[in-house]
Formats: C-alpha cells, sequence, structure tokens
C-alpha cells in the first residue's frame, strides 16, 4: 500500500508534532509516523523551562530561535487549549538563575535582548524562596516560563488530528527508495511505501540511523537525562544552578533534574546514583526538600548536538528530505521557532530566522554562547 502526502513526518516529539500542526494548518497534506507511541520519548521526559526572550532583539539566530518559542508560547499553549480542550500547561513561574562569576558573559546578551532580570541581594533572596546554600549569583527573570511535557504533546497529537494529520504510531521508518538520485519513497517496516513531495525526519537522538543512507553521517547523540518528582509545595519559582534545575509544578510537585550522561548511549534507565545526587542537589538548594517524598523518578535521551545546536534544513544531495534534530537541552522552547522555519523552508518563502546556523554540513565546533542553557 502506497500514501501520498505533500509532507511525510518522521517522528512524533515535540518536533515533528509541531511542525506537522504548522504544516497542515498552512493547507498541506500531512503524514506523521513514528515507531512507538507518539510523544513518549525526550519530549516526555523533559522539564518543559521556556526562558524569556524577545525576538525582535536576539543577538544569534540561535538565541531568536528561541525568542520566538518564548514570545509565541503564551498564544500557541491558548490555541491549542480551545482547539482541543487540553491545557499544555503554560506558566509564567518566574525564575532565579544562579550564575557563577566566569558565566557572567550572559548578563549583556539579555540586556541587548531586552529580558526583564534582576540581580538579587540574599535577603531579597530568602524573601523568595527558602533556599539553602547555592553557589553563584541569583539573579531572578520574572518572565521565565515552563509548560507540562505530557500534557503539551497531548495537546499537540489532539490539535494535529483535528487539523487533519494522518497520524499513524507504531509504524517505523524502514528504507528509502530512490530514482535518479532523488528520493522518491520512504518504505516502512509494516510493508507500506510513503510517496510524499517532502520528508521531513525529526526522529531525535535517532535521526542519524534515518540520514546514514542518504549520505549523510549527522553527529546527533543521545544524551541521558534522568528525573526526581517530589511532593512539596516550595518552592515558586524555578531555580537553575549550572545544569540543574529544581521545577515546581505549582500542583505539590517539584521537578529536580538533570544529568548529562552521554556515556549512557540509547540506555534509559535511571540509576541509583544519580537519583540520589538529584535528591541531594534538591536538599542542598532547597533544605526543606530533604524531607520530601519521591514521588517518581525516569529518564529520557535528548538528541544532541556537538555545539549545542539543532539541525534544521535541507539533506544535501537530497532536495526533498528535510531535517530537525538535535535540540539538545532546548527542544521544547525551539519547537515553536523550528516548526516555522520548516515550513518557511518548505514554502520557499523569506525564512524566519537565518537557516545557515542549524545547516546540516556546518563547521564543527562551538558558535556563539546563547543567553540560557536550557
Ligand atoms: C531530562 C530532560 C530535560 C529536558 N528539559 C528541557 C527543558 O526544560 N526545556 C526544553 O526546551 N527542552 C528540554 N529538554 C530537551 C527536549 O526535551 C528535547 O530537545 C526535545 O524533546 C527533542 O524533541 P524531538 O521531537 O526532536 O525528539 P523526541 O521527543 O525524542 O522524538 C523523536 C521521535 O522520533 C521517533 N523515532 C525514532 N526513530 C524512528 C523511526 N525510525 N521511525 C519513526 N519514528 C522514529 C521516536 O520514537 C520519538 O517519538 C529536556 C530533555 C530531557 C531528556
Amino acid at each position: 500500500m502506497a500514501t501520498s502526502p505533500d509532507v511525510a513526518v518522521i517522528g512524533g516529539g515535540v518536533i515533528g508534532l509541531t511542525a506537522a500542526y504548522v504544516l497542515a494548518n498552512e493547507g498541506h497534506s500531512v503524514e506523521l509516523r513514528d515507531r512507538t507511541d507518539l510523544g513518549t520519548e525526550a519530549s516526555w521526559a523533559g522539564a518543559g523551562i521556556i526562558p524569556p526572550g524577545n525576538p525582535d532583539r536576539a543577538a544569534t539566530p540561535a538565541d531568536r530561535l528561541r525568542a520566538i518559542g518564548s514570545a509565541r508560547f503564551p498564544a500557541f499553549a491558548a490555541e491549542l487549549r480551545n482547539l482541543t480542550g487540553i491545557d499544555p500547561g503554560y506558566r509564567k513561574c518566574g525564575g532565579i538563575e544562579f550564575l557563577p562569576p566566569h558565566d557572567a558573559d550572559v548578563l549583556p546578551l539579555w540586556d541587548h535582548e531586552g529580558i526583564r532580570f534582576a540581580r538579587l541581594g540574599r535577603d531579597d533572596l530568602r524573601h523568595l524562596e527558602p533556599i539553602g546554600e547555592v553557589p553563584g549569583d541569583p539573579y531572578h527573570l520574572p518572565d521565565c516560563a515552563q509548560v507540562r511535557n505530557p500534557w503539551l504533546l497531548r495537546a499537540l497529537i489532539a490539535a494535529c488530528e483535528h487539523a487533519g494529520v494522518r497520524l499513524r504510531p507504531h509504524t517505523p521508518a524502514g528504507r528509502w527508495e530512490f530514482a535518479g538520485g532523488r528520493v522518491t519513497g520512504l518504505r516502512l517496516t509494516t510493508d507500506e511505501t510513503v510517496r510524499a513531495g517532502h520528508y521531513l525526519t525529526a526522529a531525535g537522538a535517532w535521526t542519524g540511523f534515518l540520514l546514514e543512507p542518504l549520505g549523510v553521517r549527522l553527529p546527533v547523540r543521545p544524551v541521558r537525562g534522568q528525573i526526581v518528582l517530589l511532593n512539596a509545595d516550595v518552592p515558586r519559582h524555578i531555580l537553575m544552578v549550572g545544569k540543574r534545575y529544581v521545577v515546581p509544578r505549582g500542583d505539590s510537585r517539584v521537578l529536580i533534574g538533570s544529568t548529562e550522561e552521554p556515556e549512557a548511549g540509547f540506555e534509559k534507565q535511571t540509576t541509583p546514583a544519580a537519583v540520589a545526587g538529584l535528591i541531594r542537589f534538591a536538599a542542598r538548594t532547597v533544605p526543606v526538600l530533604a524531607a520530601a517524598a519521591v514521588e517518581k523518578t525516569w529518564a529520557g535521551l535528548r538528541p544532541g548536538s556537538p555545539d549545542g545546536l539543532p539541525y534544521i534544513g535541507r539533506v544535501p544531495g537530497h532536495d526533498n528530505v528535510l531535517v530537525a534534530a538535535g535540540h539538545f537541552r532546548a527542544g521544547i522552547q525551539l519547537s515553536i521557532g523550528t516548526a516555522q522555519l520548516l515550513a518557511d523552508l518548505v514554502h520557499g518563502r523569506p525564512p524566519v530566522v537565518p537557516p545557515d546556523a542549524f545547516r546540516l554540513d556546518r563547521p564543527p565546533g562551538a558558535g556563539p554562547k546563547p543567553a540560557f542553557r536550557s
């Protein structure tokens, strides 16, 4: 059996689902395939932190992509809620970032972008939160926000259905078919073939496997992140300390994250040592959390890239194959900008962000420092 949508999306995480929804709303027939249940990988596992941002003043294309998400998430979440009755849990709870002196070079970036922030004295800090001994200088970011990942994904799946996207979980991509050097089809392991106008590979940490037969070695690798969910009513703000954070969900649940474990490969288990480390971090940061019950622990596989930036664009030599993968620590906040950029590329209209920074064949090495780590 063959299907022939305008766009075939491979991967039903936040990137594939958001792109499918945007493309379908622009009039394309869209089919989305996932090898398993939709929205159950990295996008489900994440903390859902949405840093503040101003797309008109962001310093780099990467910061602009993030800032598009910051600016549009409130309306996008309301749109999904109105359409589907499912609330993605967008909430501007505010954040406190603890910056070590060597990271203070992000302050001019925040300033340039017009992000609201204020350095807190220790007394102001204790007035805001029952904080412990946390290294670094605390900065209040009142416009820092969050979404509830599982709720966002449920809303996106329902919104895609509403927009006419043909959703096909449990249909893994198999092998590409070619004619005259051009991709003419994608065979699925279910014996179906998709013959699409465009193929969008958004398979998170697994995207490299899909692109290898096209002669592309995409250096996207899984980077495991573990999470502990505690039952507690404090703090009220998101607390960010280096690569770790405390995220209050607002319903007596507090999420503690996370590890960065590239060495774990595609292994998605939690480990007693990492869980214990996260609980110690929580108790140091907010001492009353030492007495909090652990409700749940889990891990997810971030799609990591060498410079931390996603790959978004056409596959060299295969014009009808697009990629959107490697969003590492920031796929939720980058999802709306990524979907917009992909829609611009499919339409051939001026892109919302200069796409060069995200091209697949960019040189390796670190780019400019982003204004936020996640
Ligand atoms: C612990 C943790 C904390 C995080 N915190 C944040 C945060 O606070 N803020 C933020 O913005 N981001 C955060 N992230 C990062 C964010 O979750 C990811 O960048 C984002 O989810 C990546 O989305 P994706 O759609 O590319 O990948 P995924 O969600 O992994 O989706 C990829 C999909 O492709 C499917 N697939 C794979 N192979 C195939 C195939 N052959 N055929 C068909 N389908 C296939 C998979 O089954 C999967 O459903 C966090 C991630 C983790 C793990």
